[in-house]
């Protein structure tokens, strides 16, 4: 029986339309750019919801980004006429992860409200594993440790899974163990990084029929978009929830894979007819997005990959401008005409908004900014220092975190002396070493510490103060709202009051941040709510709502699309980078020859590609040559210029000097990195772990705590107090008359036996 006439399916063309209708059953569309997958996609959903084939709840959506879900939500709205209140399991692989995850948590020895941390906890982690295994931290850094790690996860491997030729990626034949203890040690934490939010569902599905059963009958349809950017792990998360009604749509571009570098394989695309045999592809051929040029150019491009399904585009817009190309003295030169650009568009009656600036590496961005600025024209940078990244949004999150889990160390670390409260290095030390020989957290351990004459004077009393302050915002955040909660907690923490007494220029900005957090909260009803939401926001995430110019990198500008795009710094170890010229062979060069594809295709109207002459790197000027791939677009969809005479017949005075620096080092100089080689600075002056604190990274129970083994007469020797007899012993707290410090209750574990 057909289907009742429905208004949003008559846009569509007829392969659109096949894709659409056809619901039961594993669909594949394989399309270039701005073809019309996403808007495919959401029709889709839209009309399985229109006749009824499944409810909201029953289908899950999986976008690139959660700003892609938002849309999607909206668009969906349009279509079928009422508000779609939610399909609540539409979002990225990881925001739909953790809401499994939070269901099961128990399953993989989590609890529900498990911490997901970033980054920069993540580092810090691996740098404590690190020092504790006594391995040299210069050569074997924790990014590189944490890449590694990366990696298995991105394929689906946990450590007693690691096959032999893994055994020899990190520091000679360790890595394995060094994955094992940072697993353990996340899990005593209660945190899990981003990738495990995928690797524990993974395995939940994996090891638990019934649970993965339960999940077949809830999701009738799965959708996903940007399909060749999935990494093997979600590959078989995807089949595994897959298996269950078979009704599974994924579209995606095999030409515009760009995440290879973090474990996409676009492979799965052409895997899909045999993991799904009977499953329909759709190829779609008609763009709706770009000019002719502007499509001439990119498919011209693209061309020159060798390794590619190959596939034909058409445009019904005839005509157009030809894609600009235009060198530029440096990288001034270049900021300068693009900014004037931008303000002739909005002369000619345009906006800001059509316009974003895709650069390939994050330090192009400055030179922008500045002249953006120097000139007030409004801009976006979309992905810069985010928001939820700043030092002080950080710390008080750190108190959020702390409130509503006790065990998380990583909180308890960045915030227990700030503000100053004369708790210092020492006692963190020893809190955190009592707190791993017993497998307690942190905040445990302190209330046994504060107990005993480990800690005395200020610190010890500041100590029991921050306790009761803990355990007081606890029974607040079960009555009180969420943003009154955390303006309580930095004032009367005294957080809030450090930045007002700061002196220095950031502090007024830095309070400025709280506010706009403490405001932001309102929003929310929890503060798990709250605080998964903080831990799975991505840089495209950001609204754009004013009229701004974009500014942002070409791996955020995926899916989107601006009527006037610029692709600056088209220069050979810019774009292609260095770092895929270095690597050689042609996989990455590929790879950045797709990023290339995908920037050009962003555009719709007008596409303006630019290269300089010289580069400043690292405050040294380099002559640097026009990249490879202005030459590969073809000549009849460009009109190229050049300020230096450079690009037409080759200027005098330049040689190609390939720069020994990398252009993606620019990370380097993120604030991100700096706070980590602070912190790094700052913990290479502490003590490494005992090698018994290192057995506890792995082993979690309890060790020796209240052991009885302690009898009362018994000799024993403690680093600070020297020898002295045991007078009492009550759980790990024991009563000892030293020879000459006196009477004092020290922690068990500080105390060593003596025959
Ligand atoms: P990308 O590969 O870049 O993600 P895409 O294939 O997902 O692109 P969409 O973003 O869905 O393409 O569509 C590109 C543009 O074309 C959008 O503005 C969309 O609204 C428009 N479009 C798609 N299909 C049609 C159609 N049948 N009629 C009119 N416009 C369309
Ligand atoms: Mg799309």
């Amino acid at each position: 029986r057909p289907a009742p006439p429905s208004p949003y399916l008559e846009g569509l063309n007829a392969e659109q339309r096949q894709a659409v209708e056809a619901l039961d059953g594993a669909v594949l569309v394989l399309a270039g750019a701005g073809t019309g997958k996403t808007r495919v996609l959401t029709t889709r959903l839209a009309h399985i919801l229109a006749t009824g084939r499944a409810r909201p709840w029953e289908i899950l959506a999986v976008t690139f980004t959660n700003k892609a879900a938002r849309e999607m939500k909206e668009r969906v709205g349009k279509i079928i006429g009422e508000a779609v209140e939610g399909v609540p399991w539409m979002g990225t692989f990881h925001s739909v992860s953790a809401q499994i995850l939070r269901r099961h948590a128990e399953l993989v020895g989590l609890k529900s409200a498990f911490t997901i941390i970033d980054t920069d906890d993540q580092l810090r982690l691996m740098k404590q594993i690190i020092q504790a295994e006594g391995i040299d931290e210069k050569r074997w850094t924790p990014r590189h440790l944490a890449s590694v790690i990366d990696g298995w996860k991105n394929r689906g491997l946990m450590p007693e899974q690691l096959g032999e030729e893994d055994k020899y990626a990190f520091a000679e034949g360790r890595g394995k163990d060094l994955y094992a203890m940072y697993q353990a040690r996340l899990k005593v934490l209660n945190c899990c990084d981003f990738g495990d939010l995928l690797l524990h569902t993974l395995h939940i599905l994996k090891d638990n029929p019934d649970v993965l059963a339960e999940y077949h009958r809830k999701f009738r349809y799965l959708l996903v978009d940007e399909y060749q950017d999935t990494n093997v792990a979600q590959y078989m998360w995807l089949r595994l929830l897959a298996k269950g009604t078979g009704n599974l749509c994924c579209v995606g571009d095999d030409d515009q894979s760009i995440y290879g570098w973090r474990g996409a394989e676009v492979d799965n695309i052409l895997r899909f007819d045999k993991d799904f045999p009977g499953a329909t592809v759709v190829r779609l051929e008609r763009n709706y997005r770009s000019t002719e040029h502007i499509l001439g150019a990119a498919s011209g491009l693209i061309s020159a990959n060798r390794d590619r399904l190959g596939k034909t585009l058409w445009t019904d817009e005839e005509g157009g401008e030809k894609v600009q190309v235009r060198g530029l003295w440096d990288g001034e030169a270049e900021a300068r005409f693009v900014a004037e650009e931008c303000e002739n568009w909005v002369s000619a009656g345009r906006s800001y908004a059509d316009i974003a600036i895709l650069v390939r590496a994050s330090w192009q961005m400055r030179a922008f900014e500045e002249r953006f600025i120097m000139l007030g024209l409004p801009y976006k940078v979309i992905g810069g220092p985010r928001f939820f990244e700043r030092a002080e949004v950080r710390d008080a999150h750190a108190y959020l975190r702390l409130v509503r889990s006790p065990e998380d160390d990583l909180a308890f670390e960045r915030i227990v002396n700030t503000p100053k409260r004369g708790i210092g290095e020492t006692s963190v030390q020893k809190i955190a070493m009592l707190a791993r020989e017993m497998g307690v957290p942190m905040t445990e351990a302190t209330r046994i510490m504060v107990g005993t004459d480990e800690i005395r004077g200020k610190a010890r009393t500041s100590l029991q103060v921050f306790l009761r302050d803990l355990a007081r915002w606890r029974d607040l955040s079960e009555t009180s709202p969420l943003n009154e909660m955390a303006e309580i907690i930095l004032d009367e923490s005294g957080y809030t009051a450090m930045w007002r007494e700061d002196k220095t220029p950031q502090a007024a900005g830095r309070l400025e941040n709280l506010k706009e957090l403490v405001s932001s909260m309102a929003e929310w009803d929890t503060l798990e709510a709250y605080l998964e939401h903080v831990a799975l926001v991505t840089d495209a995430d950001r609204a754009v709502s004013e009229d701004e110019v974009s500014l942002m990198t070409l791996h955020g500008a995926k899916g989107l699309e601006f009527p006037h795009v610029f692709l600056p710094g088209w220069e050979e170890t810019v774009f292609p980078s260095q770092r895929s010229l270095d690597e050689g062979g042609t996989k990455s060069l590929e790879e950045e020859r797709r990023l290339a594809y995908v920037g050009i295709t962003r555009a719709r109207e007008r596409a303006t590609i630019t290269f300089t002459a010289n580069r400043m790197i690292y405050g040294r000027w380099q002559s640097v040559l026009p990249s490879r791939f202005i030459d590969e677009l073809p000549h009849d969809h460009v009109e190229a210029r050049s300020e230096t005479g450079y690009y037409e017949g080759g200027g005098p005075g330049f040689e190609n000097v390939r720069q020994t620096a990398d252009p993606m080092a620019s990370s380097y100089s993120s604030p991100g990195w700096k706070r980590y080689q602070a912190s790094a600075q700052e913990n290479r002056r502490t003590t490494p772990l005992t090698i018994d604190a290192k057995a506890n990274l792995i082993e979690s129970g309890p060790v020796g705590g209240g052991s009885g083994k302690w009898k009362t007469g018994d000799r024993v020797f403690h680093d600070k107090f020297g020898y002295g007899r045991i007078k009492t012993a009550d759980g790990s707290k024991l009563t000892v008359a030293f020879d000459k410090a006196g009477v004092k209750k020290v922690v068990e574990s500080f105390v060593r036996e003596l025959p």
